[in-house]
């Protein structure tokens, strides 16, 4: 389907050599030489608002920006707009190339004149011209290098929304779908590379007390200061995350189960010694956590692994909390 352009303007307006010379396609060209084709162009106005191009209409014409600016809209009309283009700037030459209709909404975003070329035309002024086919391939290449550009961009979006579901948004750690996403990449080969292993399950001790006497605000601040020691506390490369309401997990690489047992008891410490303050500045008293702690044995899942530690930590908690037990 083809669109027909909004005209306010019937009356034939001349456009000058100043005009077209402050446009990438004729910049540097001789236009003495190709007078009769640019006679065949038309310049046009448009008022705010009005849609040059469409996604849903073919386009058989370049439009060069003499004046004013256009904006250009991905998905409708009125979403945001995704680029500006202001004077001397093209539009549709895409579409006049590879015959599909146009790739977004173009629209006035004030008054603005554009000089049109029809792709008859377009084709003639190359073969007139060696300087309008180089100003050309200019003009294509800055597209692509922009289209890839609008690329990363996306993709760092993605990454971003990839960030955001994999972390825990009270304490800023990550989340259980992150540590079990980890544990499927270090199945198989990769766990041998990981060699010894180990996995600590934490738990808050008496916590659905310790809300209910002070609040499940203060709960909030003693679940972030927790997972604050143990960032402190851990090394880079070993894999935190808060594994469910006041449970946290670490996946610990390279560390067999003396080693793991001395972090376990670290942070076991560590949690014990923090002062948490209220809002008002009023100190809360100490909150302590249990430990379970198992190394992987080769052969077994990973899973089978935090069964044990959880198993464990079982034990802490029937052993009086506030303790690290290890794997039978
Ligand atoms: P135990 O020593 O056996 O672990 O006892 P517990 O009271 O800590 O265990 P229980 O599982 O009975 O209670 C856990 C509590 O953790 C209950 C729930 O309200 C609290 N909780 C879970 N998630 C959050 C959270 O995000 N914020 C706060 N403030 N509390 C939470
Ligand atoms: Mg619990
Ligand atoms: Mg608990």
């Amino acid at each position: 389907m083809a669109f027909s352009l909004p005209r306010h303007d019937d009356t034939r307006m001349p456009v000058t050599d100043a005009e077209l010379q402050q446009t990438q396609l004729f910049k540097d060209v001789q236009l003495d030489r190709i007078r009769p084709l640019l006679a065949a162009c038309q310049k046009i106005g448009l008022k705010p608002g009005d849609v040059l191009l469409r996604p849903e209409f073919s386009n058989n014409c370049m439009y060069l920006l003499l004046n004013g600016q256009v904006t250009i809209h991905l998905q409708t009309l009125d979403s945001e707009p995704l680029l500006a283009l202001t004077v001397g700037e093209c539009v549709g030459e895409m579409s006049v190339f590879d015959g599909r209709n146009p790739s977004a909404y173009v629209k006035a975003g004030n008054d603005v004149e554009v000089l049109v070329i029809e792709s008859r035309i377009l084709w003639q002024l190359i073969d007139a011209s060696h300087s309008v086919a180089r100003n050309l391939l200019h003009i294509l290449a800055n597209r692509l290098r922009s289209g890839n550009a609008n690329l990363s961009d996306s993709q760092s979006r993605q990454r971003e929304t990839e960030q955001v579901a994999n972390s825990d948004a009270l304490t800023g750690l990550n989340n259980r779908r992150w540590l079990e996403e980890m544990m499927v990449r270090f199945k198989g080969k990769a766990l041998n590379e990981l060699q010894p292993v180990s996995v600590l399950m934490l738990d808050v001790d008496h916590f659905k007390r310790f809300n209910d006497t002070f609040g499940h605000k203060a709960g909030d601040l003693v679940l972030q200061m927790v997972a604050q020691t143990m960032r402190k506390r851990l090394r880079p490369s070993d894999m935190v995350a808060r594994y469910g309401g006041e449970e946290f997990m670490v996946l610990l690489p390279h560390t067999a189960l003396s080693e793991a047992q001395v972090v376990a008891e670290r942070l076991r410490k560590g949690v014990e010694l923090c002062k948490v303050d209220a809002d008002q500045g009023q100190e809360l008293p100490p909150v302590t956590i249990s430990v379970g702690v198992a190394p992987w044995h080769p052969g077994e899942s990973l899973e089978d692994m935090v069964e044990a530690a959880d198993k464990a930590l079982y034990r802490a908690k029937a052993n009086g909390r506030n303790r690290v037990e290890l794997r039978d």
